[in-house]
């Protein structure tokens, strides 16, 4: 290869690197020596640690989940979806799976849903750089399917490590089937909306998922309410949006 065309390639893969990690919240953080100790604590804590990890705490999840093949959907994803924003997040948004653009590009919602969920957040007062967004289920079941309970059941603890080590103030839950899996009750979303739960020890509020209110806009104003609901809680918790609030 000539030398000129070999380092132009070499500086896109490392810009392309960079632009994962920092994508993945993990920009900055030196692998070696944040993953063992944050495995160490990870592997004794179970699901629940009691400080926030931050990034080193999120490679070590990420660093167990590997190049999974714990399910079916290792065959049909181009990719592990894995989580993206800031690792010191207060605020943690959680779906249910990736779709189609999400699985080519790796980061969770970034298609038509994910617009409608940027908007949210900034009319929130945040960036999207500001959370945490992720995912029960980090491979795209084919077809946009439902996932189905055995894809869940290997997933899922990785949702929960993710989320012993972000520590958030507060969840907010996207949909039926993230609520579903982390309250572990099966109530129809439209009555769940709306209403406090709690989630080991975290304030979390379900709503609706951004891809129903785009079939639906007639639900947004129920959907704003709750966000509304979870700024003047994070409020009170002395966590201020860094950005004005849609009134
Ligand atoms: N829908 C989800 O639940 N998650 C995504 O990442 C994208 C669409």
């Amino acid at each position: 290869m000539d030398p000129r065309e070999e380092l132009r390639s070499l500086v896109a893969g490392f810009r392309a690197h960079l632009e994962a990690r920092g994508r993945s919240g993990l920009l900055g953080v030196s692998m070696r020596r944040q993953s063992t100790v944050d495995s160490r604590q990870l592997a004794s804590s179970g699901a629940v640690a009691v400080a926030k990890l931050g990034a080193g705490g999120l490679l070590a999840v990420r660093e167990e989940l590997g190049d999974c093949q714990r399910c079916r959907l290792k065959g049909g994803r181009k990719q592990i979806v894995f989580g993206v924003g800031n690792p010191e997040a207060e605020l943690v948004f959680v779906g249910e799976a990736p779709g189609a653009d999400e699985d080519r590009l790796g980061e969770p919602f970034v298609g038509a849903a994910g617009q409608l969920l940027d908007k949210m957040i900034e009319a929130m007062g945040f960036r999207r750089q500001d959370v945490y967004i992720c995912n029960v289920i980090k491979c795209r079941p084919p077809g946009n399917r439902d996932p189905e309970p055995d894809e869940v059941a290997s997933c899922e603890p990785f949702l929960k490590k993710q989320l012993a080590v972000l520590r958030p103030r507060l969840i907010v839950t996207l949909g039926k089937f993230a609520a579903h899996c982390l309250l572990r009750i099966d109530t129809p979303i439209t009555r769940l909306r709306g209403n406090w739960k709690s989630y080991e020890g975290i304030q979390l509020m379900p709503t609706y998922h951004p891809a129903f209110l785009l079939r639906d806009p007639s639900r947004k104003r129920e959907c704003w309410n709750d966000l509304q609901m979870v700024v003047a809680a994070l409020r009170r918790m002395g966590v201020e949006p860094p950005l004005p609030t849609r009134a």
